[in-house]
Order: C-alpha cells, then structure tokens, then sequence
C-alpha cells in the first residue's frame, strides 16, 4: 500500500506575516485528516516559520529547491543540509525552473542525490509541454526526464521517490488533465520506464502524484484512480479550502484501501 501524499507548492507567494496567519488558519483542520501525508512548501524566506508553526502536528515542511553543493562560492543558492535544519521534503525539477531557470534532467539528477544523501524527501516533477503533447510525445518526454533524472540512483532510493507528472499545459491553467489520462501515462509510462530501468516492485513502490489545477472539486477524481497516490497542488494550496481538497483525497484514499 502506498501511503497517499497531499503537497502545497506555494511558488513565490506569501511573506513571512502572511504566512503564519494562513497556516494559523489551517493547521488544526489539516492536522486532523489521517493517513495521507501533507506537506506545506512555503518561498525558502518562510520556512523556519512554517516549521515552526506546525511543530507539534503532523503536518511536514518542504522547500521549492535547493542546489546540488553543499557549501562554497554559489551566491543565491541553498545547500542540502541548510534545508535538512528545516524541512523535510524539497520539490526537484518543477517545470518552473526548467523553463525559467534552465534547469536540465542532469542537474536535477545531481539534486536528487544531494538531497538524499542528507536525508531529504524529493518530490520530483516530470511532465511535458503543450506543444509536446499536441505532438504525441508525452511518453518519450516523460521517460527521458526519468532516465536523466534517475541515472546511477539505486531501486531502493527510487522506491523512496515521490514523482509528480505535471503536464505543463494544466499547470495554472485551470485545464487539468483527466484523472484517466493522467493516470494512463502514470501507470504506464512512469511506472513503466521505472519498470524496465529497475523492477516491477520498484514500480509500484514509488508514489506518484498528479499536478496541474487541482482543485477541491475534481481531486476525488484523481484520488479514484489506482496509480495517483496524491497531488501536487499550486494555487489551490493558498487558499482556505485546501484543507477540504486534503480531506477529500484522504476520504478516497480510505475507501479505496
Ligand atoms: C504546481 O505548481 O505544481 C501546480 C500544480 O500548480 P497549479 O495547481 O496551480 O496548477
């Protein structure tokens, strides 16, 4: 059984002031919802405040990114073990900074491995672009960000990976995809390349959420479907009734199980 896991990715949203009054307005709802993991990932500035704020839940904290070095002259960066002070998860990989910061599948190999070797959780994202998808290309997109991604990682640290397909065309859009056809290229093309790369147990270990405009109203949906072990929600996760889209998952979730 896969346990399921509810992320927020904040993006570059909410100071400090308001950070801590938005996560005072949700942290006892979204402490009480059991058995799915829910993960805040607040602007690097906030996150010893999140962390702080949801300290005595079960709520975990996660960063945007970090670099793959550990210290020296890399002005602007974020080492592994600064994050490993203040958090436990660290998205790698959003289509945000491949697109806007030119991001490549080596580098976020390179990321991977740094964050695993201080004991940090990746959610890593892969997905492919409009034009991508309009060209039929979204299985080899997909697997050549996971071969790149994954290269030289054994099965037991993929087995620990959560992955996230998010189709860059739903991202923000309000476009999301069909829970099915998310779930066709999670099941078969995620799953299938970390398949044919290591084994199928490692396949059907590994969490995979879906990402890309969801919403309290459609995550029961992807919640239904049997390989989309959670969401990674962007704007949804600034507002209010984020915990409800947690309680929804986690309600679907149980009476799957
Ligand atoms: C994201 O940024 O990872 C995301 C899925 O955004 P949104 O939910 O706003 O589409």
């Amino acid at each position: 059984m896969r346990r399921p896991i509810l992320a927020g990715n904040w993006k570059m949203n909410l100071t400090i002031a308001e950070a801590t009054d938005f996560v005072r307005s949700i942290r006892r709802g979204l402490n009480e919802i059991k058995d799915v993991d829910r993960v805040l990932c607040p602007p690097y500035t906030a996150l010893a405040t999140v962390g702080e704020l949801v300290s005595a839940t079960e709520i975990e904290v996660g960063a945007q990114n970090m670099y793959w070095e550990e210290k020296g002259a890399y002005t602007g960066e974020i080492a592994p073990s600064m994050l490993k002070e203040l958090c436990q998860y660290v998205i790698l990989g959003h289509s945000e900074r491949r697109a806007y910061f030119g991001e490549t599948d080596e580098g976020v190999n390179r990321k991977i491995k740094a964050a695993l070797a201080q004991g940090l959780k990746p959610i890593v994202c892969v997905g492919e672009t409009e034009d991508q998808y309009d060209a039929g290309e979204t299985e080899a997109v997909v697997s050549s960000q996971l071969r790149g991604g994954l290269t030289d990682l054994s099965a037991a640290q993929v087995a620990g990976l959560v992955i996230a397909y998010e189709p860059v065309w739903a991202i923000g859009t309000g476009k999301a995809a069909t829970p099915a056809g998310a779930g066709a290229v999670i099941g078969m093309h995620i799953r299938g390349t970390i398949s044919e790369l290591y084994d199928e147990s490692t396949a059907q270990a590994v969490r995979v959420q879906y990402g890309g405009s969801v919403k309290p109203s459609n995550v029961a949906e992807f919640m239904s479907h049997p390989d989309i072990d959670g969401a990674l929600v962007g704007g949804a996760s600034l507002k209010p009734d984020f915990v409800e889209l947690v309680r929804i998952a986690s309600e679907v979730a149980s009476q799957i199980a």
